[in-house]
């Protein structure tokens, strides 16, 4: 399984890699030509979208390109999560991985994809470390989040893919002072070509480096991901390791959205991929303005994302990179912004952790953690009738594993949660200094 998983992504890296540098016309030929196949099997074999094209007075046909696809409406987490039964394609269940996130908004989500799909998105995320310095046979350190239960299992696989991949992880969720000690040691002796980790532990673990004067650790490049990178945390962590850093933008639901190159003028777009619309009020936005990202995943037929509000926003730009790559760019992505917790005994988890833990237990709709002081944390839930006993001791049981237990820790489930108007919802709070 994973040599022949391993063919397919090397495949599509293989394809990704040619698809960059075509005419900006091929490349939207080539999304056009992806839209039309995804808007037919959708409409033949999905009931959600047979049923809502039906309501709309809507055929393939009136989808052609992706300038047609504004006739459709945007679907939310809600949506999905209240059809994910009709959202499966009849003609390929047997395709069909479970997967889930644990949302970049604070709302966990179950659904499907398909392995092809998969195999693009990994196709793409070895592209973008590529531009980021990375080359197959390089020796990487991930500071990165650990598996909880549900994950064990293929804890095994993973070990060996990773010594096979010249991979060595370490565990961004747990973060004191000695642990960080003893990964500088690690690092050192390990002698990574690339660091990659959440732009906040990786913050975090340069500061230490730097305050506390460790030397040896000189990577040849470093990749963020996964939360907003500050130009205070690039700057510190390119200062402390001596190399650039490169940030990376993706989610569970359709991997990686873009990526920074070597020349560091903003994040291309995977169009091969996805089309990735810019929204306000419906909208398009003008070039500059931040808008919320809207997604069309190309190579899920399985369950198709068509006009996908993934709940976060970001900053297209029309300018062409010097690298003469033709992909579309944005300049910025915006409202990923998640506090780290630090404990009354110094453990420091960033905010990556809850959604981490949260994809893995049903019935949460909607989620906010505040820490209101250093010793006591505040976690709203938003439950439905699947949440049971059982998902809270889940829950309690690893928070309390993280947190330690010099921390109250008190769960209320209300009805909803207030977000604030801007859009830009912060699901990891600390209102301590
Ligand atoms: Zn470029």
């Amino acid at each position: 399984m994973i040599i022949s998983d391993a063919l397919t992504v090397r495949k599509t890296h293989n394809f990704l890699m040619k698809s960059q540098y075509w005419p900006r016309e091929d490349i939207e030929r080539y999304q056009n030509l992806k839209l039309r196949a995804l808007i037919k099997n959708s409409y033949e074999n999905v009931p959600y979208y047979h049923d809502m094209f039906r309501r709309l007075d809507l055929k393939p046909d009136d989808i052609k390109t992706k300038e047609d696809l504004h006739k459709l409406p945007i679907m939310t987490k809600d949506d999905l999560r209240q059809n994910l039964d009709k959202m499966l394609a009849r003609n390929l269940r047997s395709r069909a991985m479970p997967s889930q996130t644990g949302g970049s908004t604070g709302e966990p989500l179950k659904f499907y994809v398909q392995r092809e799909m998969w195999a693009w998105a990994n196709g793409a995320r070895y592209r973008g470390w590529n531009w980021a310095h990375y080359n197959f046979r390089d020796r990487m350190v991930d500071l990165w989040g650990a598996s909880f239960e549900i994950e064990q299992l293929e804890k095994m696989s993973t070990k060996i893919r990773h010594s096979l991949l010249r991979r060595l992880m370490l565990n961004a969720f747990k973060m004191s002072d000695e642990d960080m000690s003893q990964y500088a040691r690690q690092i050192i002796q390990f002698k990574p070509n690339i660091l990659r980790s959440f732009s906040g532990a990786m913050y975090v673990f340069a500061k230490y480096v730097s305050d506390n004067n460790i030397k040896g650790i000189e990577p040849q490049a470093i990749i963020t991901t996964a939360e907003n990178l500050y130009d205070f945390q690039r700057k510190k962590i390119e200062d402390t390791f001596g190399c650039r850093v490169y940030d990376g933008y993706g989610s569970r639901e359709t991997s990686l959205i873009a990526h920074e190159c070597e020349h560091l003028q903003g994040y291309h777009i995977s169009d091969e991929n996805s089309i990735v619309e810019f929204l306000k009020d419906g909208e398009p936005v003008s070039p500059g303005e931040s808008g919320n990202i809207i997604i069309t995943d190309l190579h899920n037929q399985v369950m198709p994302w068509l006009r996908y509000s993934i709940g976060d926003m970001g900053t297209p730009k029309m300018e062409k990179c010097g690298c003469g790559r033709s992909l579309s760019m944005m300049s910025s992505i915006d409202g990923r912004v998640h506090d780290f917790i630090v404990t009354p005994s110094g453990q420091r988890l960033p905010g990556e952790f809850f959604p981490h833990l949260f994809k893995d237990v049903s019935g949460i709709q909607e989620y906010r953690i505040i820490q209101k002081k250093i010793d006591k944390l505040e976690i709203d839930i938003v439950r439905t009738s699947e949440f049971t006993d059982t998902d809270i001791q889940y829950l309690l049981k690893y928070l309390r594993e993280y947190l330690g237990d010099d921390i109250d820790i008190d769960v209320k489930y209300p009805d909803k949660i207030d977000w604030p108007e801007s859009g830009k919802r912060r699901y990891t709070i600390s209102e301590v200094a």
